[in-house]
């Protein structure tokens, strides 16, 4: 693919890339879920924070509304961040498709896990964003995120809450995304709470260390 700042270079600041970015999105076709969506889901967020988050994709909810992490599964982000005394506001949110994926069962669209081919599609816009926010850490929400950016063989339950450095020196970890979290019951969930609640605060501890180096 062309440069996507092809419009977007020449010293302009990361919000005018991230917005050129964003419009390239809203019409784009690269791959079927083009089709279906209502809205494209670009990103929110701080774009000058030190801190990443990439999710899956949208769902029913964030399709609707064109912004990510809405519903329940938004609602448990945000107490996560809450937990560690965060908001979304200062970390930048995004996933590694921007367009919904789901399939008929039943007379209505249900969400499903994006293909490969269309986060593969849909890749070149997350390295834009990457390159635009450059983040210093990066938490990917589930498998397929952690997948995209830190090894294609991860394994969530067995490589959440390791470090990985990605190109550029970047440290990047993966954890529990808050829909899977939701799916969980009795004692199952309440160990999956536990883990997230380690993971997130490791990565608060980069954070802190990220935004005391900048004074
Ligand atoms: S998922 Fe990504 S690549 Fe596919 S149509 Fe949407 S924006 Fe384009």
């Amino acid at each position: 693919m062309d440069s996507l700042f092809d419009s977007a270079e020449g010293g302009e600041d990361r919000e005018s890339r991230l917005a050129e970015l964003a419009r390239q999105v809203a019409v784009c076709t690269r791959c079927d879920l083009a089709l279906s969506r209502t809205n494209t889901v670009f990103g929110t967020g701080d774009p000058h924070s030190p801190l990443m988050l990439v999710g899956e994709g949208p769902g029913e909810n964030e399709d609707a509304t064109g912004l990510p992490f809405v519903g329940r599964a938004g609602k448990l982000l945000d107490d996560i961040l809450a937990a560690v005394e965060l908001t979304r506001d200062q970390v930048y949110l995004t996933n590694t498709v921007k367009c919904r994926a789901a399939v008929e069962e039943g007379g209505r669209m249900k969400n499903r896990p994006p293909r490969t081919g269309e986060i593969r599609a849909c890749n070149p816009y997350l390295e834009a964003q990457m390159e635009a926010v450059k983040p210093e850490i990066i938490l990917c929400l589930g498998g397929p995120a952690a997948k995209t950016l830190i090894d294609k063989n991860f394994r969530i339950t067995k490589d959440r809450g390791k470090w990985h450095e990605l190109a550029g020196g970047v440290k990047a970890m993966a954890t529990f995304h808050p829909a899977y979290i939701l799916r969980q019951r009795g004692d199952d969930l309440k160990q999956t709470k536990r883990l997230v609640w380690k993971d997130v605060q490791a990565v608060y501890a980069e954070y802190q260390k990220a935004m005391e180096a900048r004074g």
